[in-house]
């Protein structure tokens, strides 16, 4: 299987969706974004249009590789037709389960769908698919086009040529992929969880702030701190990916998920994306 020339379908318009867009069509490919929040896909496209004159202005990208890159993209404001699907949408079992259904209705048979979740399993989210062979984890890391490495991840059901070929074409757009199997967390979010969850408890010991952890982290010889990477990743998700990585480890404690980022999801303190985390952003 290759999909060098695929017809790529990103779905989720979000942090990671708008990054897999802007790497998938630097890359060549034909690039369909659908969200479904109206408005979305487009408002993705606009940023993704000054992050590309930002690239150009830094000398990083020729102006006509910027325009072509932009002209490859699409948003639709319906799901399409395409040889990659890749999802990028809630970190919900649920929620992306229906989404695989309604894919699996309008996709050709050879299509492939690489889903991005950062903790849940693969080999569940195949459950109920017609063609469970063709889903595979494809794990970016934000932000998408700095990030190098990819987890290519396989449940119990995976087709080994479709991980091969996800695997292929992460190493052609770049990126640094491995091929591991689906587990909790997969490797870098579990051993990630314990890292943020003792920033946590530190806050809600009141043993440091924020600001001093971070530099503490960063003196440490880390490239960010734990709370201002929470804060990039969006605390929405990151708490997600906690109580997910908990619950598949059988409520270990060690994963237990802190009550500091529950409140800050409770109170809409999403992190970057929503102007307030732990920091204020302008
Ligand atoms: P986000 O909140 O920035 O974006 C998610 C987008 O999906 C939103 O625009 C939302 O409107 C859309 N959406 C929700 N349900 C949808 C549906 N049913 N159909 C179409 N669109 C839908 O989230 P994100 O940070 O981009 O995370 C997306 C996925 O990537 C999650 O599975 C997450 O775990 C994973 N991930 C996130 C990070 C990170 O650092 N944020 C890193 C790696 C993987």
């Amino acid at each position: 299987m290759n999909l060098q020339d695929a017809r790529i379908l990103v779905v989720g318009a979000g942090l990671m969706g708008a990054g897999i867009a802007q790497v998938a069509a630097q890359a060549g490919h034909a690039v369909t974004l659908y969200d479904n929040r109206a408005g979305s896909a487009e408002a993705a496209k606009a940023k993704l249009a000054a992050t590309l004159d930002g690239l150009v202005a830094k000398g990083r990208l020729t102006p006509d590789a910027a325009s072509a890159a932009l002209a490859r993209i699409t948003p639709v404001d319906t799901l399409v037709a395409a040889d990659l699907v890749i999802e990028a949408i809630v970190e919900n079992l649920d929620v992306k389960r229906a989404l695989f259904a309604e894919l699996e209705a309008l996709l050709p048979d050879a299509a492939v769908i690489a889903t991005n979740t950062s903790s849940i399993s693969v080999t569940a989210l195949a459950r109920g698919m017609k063609r469970p062979g063709r889903l595979v984890g494809m794990h970016f890391f934000n932000p998408v086009p700095l990030m190098k490495l990819v987890e290519v991840v396989s449940g119990l059901g995976t087709d080994p040529v479709v991980a091969q070929a996800v695997f292929e074409l992460a190493g052609r757009w770049g990126k640094t992929p491995v091929h591991t199997r689906s587990t909790p967390g997969f490797i870098v979010n579990r051993i990630a969880r314990p890292y943020y969850a003792e920033a946590l408890m530190l806050l809600q010991d009141r043993a440091a702030r924020p600001e001093l952890i971070d530099a503490c982290l960063r003196a440490a010889g880390f490239r960010m701190g734990p709370c201002e990477l929470m804060d990039l990743i969006g605390h929405d998700t990151n708490f997600a990916v906690t109580n997910s990585v908990f619950a598949a480890n059988f409520y270990d404690r060690r994963f237990t998920p802190s009550l500091v980022q529950q409140e800050l999801v409770d109170a809409g303190y999403l992190g970057r994306k929503s102007g307030r985390g732990f920091y204020r952003y302008p």
